[in-house]
């Protein structure tokens, strides 16, 4: 049933160069017209091995601290953004010498970071909270919820205070449309537009689901035309999912069946270990072939190894019977899984697969007993 994943070992991530420049593509496109520049988000995916071939199309990285940073430069370069809630003494020097826009969450970090930052001839911006909340999901992923950490509101916004900042920063959507986009700028325009005017810049931050089927490309590319013209600044995107939605999947064995009123199948991969989203976001992963419980003939829960009791995928429906040593391939996983994977339970992480443009399956990274141990003491 799944051909194309007969040989490779698992449980694996395949990341497959073909699909990444699907993406990337539609993102060159949306720079060309709009005149936007886009970062990856690396906290969504920081598969290093293929920043090459993203540097062919995107203008950098974003980071969400140190480590993050680093790794944009030394493996990605061009631009390197950074946003922390709050940086830490000890780390600054550093971030100063690898990133180029560092974005403060307060006032109170600009005050105490801004001169150093300035005087090594780097980028300030302000994190913005808009006050916006363009989805209904869980709180999890809404940085406009009330009392969110992130960003300054308006009511704590001092623009006696503005001198040195370049350039704002909002991030307040995820998995959202261009529509979410337009409604927010409307809230962010009315409390903050009148000093965009002075700027250099305005980051617009991820959760721009771009290159999704039906994302509304012209929407977006009338809206950052607009604001560029408007306040004659340089618009930055920096999506993480959209760069390597549907470009990976994660693929997995069936270790054994059981029955306990229903059919249950135990993989070689974990939920809670290889595909932490699943439970954490939580959401139901597609299966290549396979469909919604009761669909098909054959309906299973998938399980992990682990002892977790809730080490739960979903259930899913096959035309056939599962048996020890089937295989499955989960979608779109190249996204928030390897950037969240761990060794709960001495699980080993699975291996890393890029699948070139040329059809070969290159094993970048395999793992093994002292992945787990090194992390202990
Ligand atoms: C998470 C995040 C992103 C990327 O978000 P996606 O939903 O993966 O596109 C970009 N910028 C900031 C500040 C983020 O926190």
């Amino acid at each position: 049933m799944n051909q194309e994943f007969a040989l490779v070992p698992t449980p694996s991530y395949v990341i497959e160069e073909k699909l990444l420049v699907k993406n990337l593509e539609i993102l060159k496109s949306v720079q060309e017209r709009s005149g936007a520049r886009i970062l990856l988000a690396q906290k969504a995916f920081s598969m290093f091995r293929v920043y090459p071939l993203l540097a062919r199309y995107l203008c950098g990285t974003t980071a969400s601290g140190l480590y993050e940073a680093r790794l944009g430069r030394e493996e990605f370069g061009k631009e390197v953004h950074i946003f922390s809630p709050a940086y830490r003494d000890d780390e600054f020097e550093e971030i100063l010498a690898v990133a180029d826009h560092i974005v403060f969450n307060s006032f109170a970090q600009w005050e105490k970071f801004g001169r150093r930052t300035l005087a090594a001839g780097k980028k300030c911006g302000l994190r913005i909270n808009p006050e916006c909340s363009t989805q209904n999901g869980p709180d999890l992923y809404n940085p406009c919820a009330p009392h969110s950490r992130l960003g300054v509101t308006k009511a704590n916004f001092q623009p006696d205070k503005l001198a040195g900042i370049s350039g704002l920063h909002l991030h307040t959507l995820c998995q959202q449309n261009a529509d979410a986009l337009a409604e927010t700028l409307k809230a962010f325009e009315a409390g903050f537009g009148e000093y965009l005017y002075d700027l250099e810049w305005l980051n617009l931050g991820g959760g721009h689901h771009i290159t999704r089927e039906d994302y509304d490309l012209d929407l977006l590319v009338r809206t950052i035309s607009r604001l560029r013209q408007t306040y004659d600044l340089t618009v930055y995107l920096e999506p993480g999912e959209a760069v390597a939605l549907d470009s990976g999947f994660l693929v997995s064995s069936v270790l054994d069946i059981l029955d306990n009123g229903m059919n249950i199948a135990i993989l070689d991969t974990s939920a809670a270990c290889h595909m932490p989203d699943v439970l954490e976001m939580p959401y139901r992963p597609e299966i290549i072939g396979a469909g919604q419980p009761g669909e098909k003939k054959y309906t299973y829960r998938l399980g992990g190894p682990t002892c977790l009791a809730g080490d739960i995928i979903g259930d899913y429906s096959f035309d056939r019977p599962l048996f020890p040593g089937d295989r499955l391939v989960f979608c779109d996983m190249a996204i928030y899984s390897m950037v969240k994977n761990n060794t709960f339970n001495g699980m080993r992480l699975p291996d890393i697969i890029l699948r070139t443009a040329g059809g070969t399956d290159e094993i970048i990274r395999s793992f093994g007993y002292t992945d787990f141990k090194d992390r202990l003491s």
